[in-house]
Order: C-alpha cells, then sequence, then structure tokens
C-alpha cells in the first residue's frame, strides 16, 4: 500500500504528475477539486454546500473538505493505495491524516513565482468548446483560433498578473503551516517542477524509492 499527499503551487502540474504516478502503480488520484466538480454535476448534499460557498464568492470552507475526501476515502477502493491532491488544508487536519492514514510520503512539487507566471499567464481557452490551449506547451495551429472550432481564444478573467499574484500569496499563506508540519514529521519529497514533465516524475519516483515510469505495464 502506498498513500501520498501531493502538493505544489498552481501551474506546477500536480494533475499531470500524479495521474502518471497512479497510471502504472493502480493508485486511486483523489483530487479535490475534481470531487467538488464531481458533487455539483450530480447535485448532492455536499454539491449544493459548495455552490452556495462559490456562490457568496467564498472559498470552499475547510471543513467541507474535509468532509468530500473522508466521504471519497470511506469507499475504500483504494487497494493498493492513493496520491491526493488538494488536501490538507490547514496543520489540524494534516495532522490529523498522517495519524489516521499513515501517509508514506509527501510530494512538494517546488515551482519559482517567475515560472508559475509564465506557465499560468500562457494559458488560453476556447470560449466555443471549452478546449484548454497553452502558448508554451499545446500552442493552437492557427495563431488565436481554437483547433476544434475555430472561436478566437480568450485569455481566463482571473488570469491576469494581479489576480494571479494574490492567488499565490494565499496559497503560500495557507500551505505554510501544512508544509512547515510535514517537514518536522521528515515526510517531504521536495521535487524541482521546472523542468520537462517525465523529468519531474523521474525525479518523483527516485526520492520515493519507486520503480521507473512504464505506463504500458
Ligand atoms: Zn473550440
Amino acid at each position: 500500500m502506498r498513500k501520498y499527499v501531493i502538493m505544489g503551487v498552481q501551474g506546477s502540474g500536480k494533475g499531470t504528475q500524479s495521474t502518471m504516478l497512479c497510471a502504472d502503480l493502480d493508485l486511486v488520484h483523489i483530487s479535490v477539486g475534481d470531487l467538488f466538480r464531481w458533487h455539483v454535476q450530480n447535485h448532492t448534499k455536499l454539491g449544493a454546500q459548495v455552490r452556495r460557498a462559490m456562490r457568496a464568492g467564498e472559498l470552499v470552507g475547510d471543513d467541507l473538505v474535509e468532509s468530500v475526501v473522508r466521504g471519497r476515502l470511506d469507499q475504500h477502493d483504494w487497494n493498493f493505495g492513493f496520491v491526493i491532491d488538494g488536501f490538507p488544508r490547514n496543520g489540524r487536519q494534516a495532522e490529523f491524516f498522517m495519524e489516521s492514514y499513515d501517509i508514506d510520503g509527501v510530494i512538494h512539487l517546488e515551482l519559482p513565482d517567475d515560472e508559475v507566471r509564465r506557465r499560468v499567464l500562457s494559458r488560453r481557452l476556447c470560449p466555443g468548446c471549452g478546449m484548454d490551449y497553452n502558448l508554451i506547451a499545446d500552442r493552437p495551429e492557427v495563431e488565436g483560433r481554437c483547433d476544434i472550432c475555430g472561436t478566437a481564444l480568450i485569455t481566463r478573467e482571473d488570469d491576469t498578473p494581479e489576480a494571479l499574484a494574490a492567488r499565490l500569496r494565499d496559497y503560500y499563506e495557507k500551505t505554510r503551516p501544512v508544509l512547515e508540519l510535514f517537514r518536522r514529521k521528515e515526510v517531504i519529497h521536495d521535487v524541482y517542477a521546472g523542468t520537462a514533465v517525465e523529468q519531474v516524475q523521474a525525479g518523483i519516483r527516485e526520492t520515493l524509492g519507486l520503480p521507473a515510469y512504464n505506463p504500458k505495464s
């Protein structure tokens, strides 16, 4: 059984790295963001609470996040383990989580702020079909146009330098106590996330003592 937490700032590739890690090791990727979307789409009681918080322009509360995660883990479909992303949110949750689930390691993806800015500010969205683009990694074939439906691409409203700076501040403030606690418990594995996707994955596996990435196995 392998149980990991993955942490990292927006744009650090948490989703991609988690998916790769889960692919051949049969781990379950538990993403709080995906869980929220699922609850909202399926009109559950939790989904209604999430929607209410979002409508009021508030961040979804730590307690609500905790119940969503607990509900997911209680399904016990993770026979070989899991990679959890978006939890814990505070020191108390981190302590509780480590003790109750006997976490094997915390992957901390590190990315300098200027690289985060470069990655996030190059994101584009097609308002027609919802396809995501990135001017660094996933450029559209025709500049400024969606490959699928031809609609002019736009920048997300909250992908401005100012909004990003505010999100980064908020992220560091919120995650500092969690990172400090994990560091004290010596479960943190820092991995530099500024290189190619495969190289980051190799770094994660090396520090965790896992077999090399082999999606075909
Ligand atoms: Zn499109």
